[in-house]
């Protein structure tokens, strides 16, 4: 049987019908990893052998990847940093365990830029995974594994974490749905820390349908994470009957449409906001006054933090180790990668004493203002519509020796980050890179809500990917 155009809910329903087995459906994506990995470089690591599942459970034993990141007890988990080359956490990640007694079976380990530092995959200290839509382009990051092995068909699905983006951005360049939860639903209880004010678990997926399963079995309140958040997360099958979007506000904030966005994107973007309309919804300008410092303080927030969870990293207790363990900073400066040695400094620098008022604690009141421009627009409408990012996927090698050019690709994702809030990237067209290149790529539009407004996202998402599987011819790579 073939399994990759089917999504998690169909295959599960195909294992629960008798059509196929957990067996059939685990060795045909391994068969798949075998084929394709070679050419994309989306795994770490591979499981050969699939878990056994009770057939009872919700998920049934479907195989799902892993980011790099998740801790998986006794299971080689680093970061893509040759500081944690052969660690093996003692314990599984919150989600991890959530996820078993649902009854996944962990395929492997996925690939990101080096402890989720990055937007292109480029920063990992492994490999550079490719774009299967064109591998010589990247497929986003951090979360770059992820991505590219749901949209080759791999797997029927990946888990990631959002920090500033490195779940939106990456499914939006392979052209898939990534959901980033509010803050604090989903526990942070180990996953190998980068930004602990921002990283949020969440999934990459086929369908928004998926993307509600998953979230119902990993989010919820853990004691082991001091900011895990405690209001119920279920979500109302009612949802997925709606049709049209009669009644609904969407906001497109106008500060999101920024000179410097592609062409092909602004077409699709228009396109799709269209289609929110012949849906019913009422599309309602207004504005976010505080949008054009997101960058300037998630720069600062994110490195500060940064600084301070890299600082466990001392080849004494955890990590690589130079000559015994004496010389830490050679330990360090030979198991950290440039990107996070550059955060390090920068965020040193924003915290220390004669510079912290300048920076940290201005950057720490700017997000205040970030996050109530947010909570005054929710009190007007249910969801805000934009992009990702201003352009599709870019060639490898393009950004990779510029930071700030890579810095400017979080243009939009990074604002939702600093307020803590729910966002779904949802595939919505096809456009060519204005790079050259001959390939059409993903064009996609961020989907956001109020914080704890993930049944909102889903079930506007829902009607809107369904309307545009009507309209819109739905697209391979053609590696699938
Ligand atoms: N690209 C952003 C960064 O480099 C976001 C990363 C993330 O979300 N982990 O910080």
């Amino acid at each position: 049987m073939e399994f990759k155009n089917l999504s998690l809910k169909q295959l599960i329903g195909e294992i629960k019908s008798g059509n196929t087995t957990q067996q059939e459906v685990y060795d045909y994506f391994l068969a798949r990893i075998k084929t394709l990995d070679p050419a994309l470089e989306a795994f770490n690591l591979v499981h050969q052998t699939a878990p056994k599942q009770d057939v009872h459970t919700p998920l049934v034993g479907v195989p799902i990847g892993v980011k790099d990141v998740f801790s998986e007890a006794g299971i080689e988990t680093t970061a893509s940093s040759k500081m944690l080359e052969g660690y093996k956490p003692p314990y599984d990640a919150t989600v991890i365990s959530l996820l078993k007694e649902a009854g996944f079976s962990s395929i492997g380990k996925l690939n990101m830029d080096e402890f989720a530092m990055g937007g292109s995959g480029e920063n990992s200290a492994v490999r550079i995974t490719k774009n299967p839509w064109d591998t010589t382009r990247i497929p986003g990051g951090s979360s770059s594994g992820s991505a590219a092995a749901v949209a080759a068909g791999m797997v029927p699905a990946a888990l990631g974490t959002d920090t500033g983006g490195s779940i939106r951005q990456p499914a939006s360049m392979c052209g898939i749905v990534g959901f980033k939860p509010t803050y604090g639903r989903n526990s942070r209880k180990g996953v190998i820390a980068m930004s602990s004010s921002l990283d949020t678990p969440g999934t990459f997926t086929k369908t928004v349908e998926d993307a509600a399963l998953l979230y119902e079995i990993m989010s919820g309140y853990d004691p082991g994470d001091s900011t895990s958040l405690q209001e119920s997360t279920i979500i109302n099958p009612e949802i997925w009957d709606r049709k049209d979007l009669n009644g609904v506000k969407i906001w497109v904030p106008k500060e999101y449409f920024i000179d410097g966005i592609e062409k092909g994107v602004l077409r699709e973007i228009d396109g799709a906001i269209n289609t929110l309309r012949e849906l019913g919804a009422e599309i309602v300008e207004v504005s976010l006054p505080h949008t054009e410092y997101g960058l300037a303080v998630y720069y600062i927030t994110c490195p500060a933090e940064v600084s301070t969870n890299m600082a466990r990293y001392d080849g004494i207790r955890f990590g690589h180790t130079h000559g015994g363990g004496a010389d830490i900073s050679t330990s360090r400066s030979e198991g950290f990668g440039k990107e996070v040695q550059r955060r390090i400094m920068l965020g040193s620098f924003v915290l220390s004493s004669g510079f912290y008022d300048a920076y940290y604690r201005q950057a720490a009141l700017v997000r205040e203002l970030i996050r109530d421009d947010f909570r005054k627009a929710f009190e007007q409408v249910d969801i805000l519509v934009t992009p990702v990012s201003p352009s599709v996927a870019w060639k490898i090698g393009d950004k990779s020796a510029d930071p700030l050019k890579m810095y400017l690709a979080d243009i939009f994702t990074v604002n939702g980050s600093l307020a803590g809030l729910p966002g779904l990237s949802l595939p919505i067209g096809y456009a060519l890179p204005e790079d050259g290149g001959s390939v059409e790529l993903p064009v996609w539009l961020q989907i956001m809500g109020p914080a704890l407004g993930e049944e909102k996202i889903f079930e506007i998402a829902h009607v809107l990917e369904r309307a545009l599987q009507k309209s819109v011819e739905r697209k391979k790579p053609n590696i699938f």
